[in-house]
C-alpha cells in the first residue's frame, strides 16, 4: 500500500521528509513498519517522547490502544516511542483512536522529544528522519555520533575475544532452553511451538554471558544452535526408542510405521524451531551490532 495514499486518507501532511499531524499537542507520524521476523510491512503511527517509557506506562498505553496495539520503539533514545496500527478507513474514527492515546500520554506526563537527543540542547539546526519520524538534531551531533559508533564497531566491535566461550555458553543455554520441551514431550507426549521459543532466547542469553562482541553473525549462531538442538533431540529420542527394542535407528527405519512417525515428528520439530527462531529474531537482533549499523545508516541519510 502506498503511504502517500494512506496519508491523504488519514489527513497526514508531508513535512521535513515525514508524514505527520498534530494530535492534542503531540506529533503523530505515519510510517511503514516491518513486522518482526517477516518481510511484511504495515502502516503504523509513531509518537516520539523525550524519555524512556517504563513498564507501567507501557501497560497503560497498551490498554488505551486496545486492538490497534502499541509497540515500543527506540528513536535516538532507548524505548522512547510508541507505534500503533494505522488502517484505511474513516479519518474521524482513527483520529479518535489517536486522541485517546494522546490523552493517555498526557496523563502519564510524557513529553514530546523537543531537544537534540545527542546533546540535550533545545536550539537545533538540523532534522533527521529516524524510524519514519522527523527528529530535530544538530548536524554536528549526528556526525559525531555516527563517527563514534562507526569507530567503535570497527575496533572493539570486531574483536573475537571470548567468542569461543560465548558459543559454548550459547550451546549450554540452548540445552537449558530445550529442557522444558523434553520434559513435556516425555510426560505428555506432545510438542509446544511456544516452548521451542525458549531455545533461541536461552541460547542468546548464554552467548551474552560469554561476554563476546555481538556482531550480526550472532543471529546465525543462535539459529544454528536451535536447528541442531531441537530436531537433534528428536533423532536422539527415536534412537533411544529403537534401542529399547534392540534396533539401531537405521534398522528401525526399515519399519514403515516407525519411519512415518519419525519423519512426521522431525518435520514438526523443524517447523516449530523455524517458528521459534523467527519469533525471537527481532528481539535478539535488536541487541546485536546489526541493529546499530542499520540505525547508523538511517542517520547518515
Ligand atoms: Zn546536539
Amino acid at each position: 500500500m502506498k503511504l502517500e495514499l494512506l496519508a491523504e486518507n488519514l489527513g497526514f501532511q508531508q513535512k521535513d521528509g515525514a508524514f505527520s499531524k498534530q494530535i492534542l499537542g503531540y506529533k503523530a507520524s505515519l510510517v511503514m513498519y516491518k513486522i518482526p521476523g517477516s518481510y511484511v510491512k504495515i502502516p503504523m503511527v509513531i509518537f516520539v517522547f523525550s524519555q524512556t517509557i517504563d513498564k507501567e506506562q507501557t501497560k497503560k498505553i497498551a490498554k488505551a490502544a486496545g486492538l490497534k496495539g502499541a509497540i515500543k520503539e527506540s528513536v535516538a533514545l532507548q524505548d522512547n516511542a510508541i507505534l500503533t496500527q494505522a488502517k484505511f478507513g474513516k479519518k474521524e474514527k482513527f483520529d479518535a483512536h489517536l486522541e485517546k492515546l494522546a490523552i493517555t500520554f498526557k496523563e502519564l506526563d510524557l513529553k514530546e522529544l523537543d531537544y537534540c537527543p545527542y546533546c540535550g540542547q533545545t536550539e537545533t539546526d538540523g532534522i533527521r528522519v529516524i524510524k519514519g519520524a522527523a527528529v530535530h538534531v544538530h548536524d554536528a551531533c549526528v556526525k559525531d555520533f555516527v563517527e563514534k559508533v562507526t569507530t567503535h564497531l570497527e575496533t572493539v566491535g570486531t574483536s573475537k575475544e571470548n567468542l569461543l566461550k560465548s558459543i559454548l555458553y550459547a550451546v549450554v543455554g540452548g540445552f537449558v532452553g530445550l529442557l522444558p520441551s523434553i520434559i513435556i514431550l516425555a510426560f505428555v507426549g506432545f510438542y509446544s511451538a511456544w516452548l521451542f521459543i525458549l531455545i533461541p532466547f536461552a541460547a542468546f542469553y548464554g552467548f551474552k554471558k560469554g561476554g563476546a562482541q555481538r556482531g550480526s553473525y550472532v543471529m546465525v549462531i543462535i539459529a544454528l544452535i536451535s536447528f541442531i538442538l531441537a530436531p537433534g533431540f528428536m533423532v536422539y529420542a527415536y534412537a533411544e526408542y529403537a534401542a529399547a527394542y534392540n534396533y539401531t535407528l537405521a534398522e528401525a527405519f526399515e519399519i514403515a510405521e516407525f519411519r512415518a512417525e519419525f519423519l512426521t515428528d522431525l518435520a514438526m520439530s523443524v517447523l516449530f524451531t523455524a517458528i521459534a527462531v523467527s519469533v525471537s529474531w527481532k528481539t535478539i537482533y535488536k541487541q546485536t551490532h546489526g541493529q546499530i549499523k542499520k540505525d547508523i545508516e538511517e542517520l547518515k541519510g
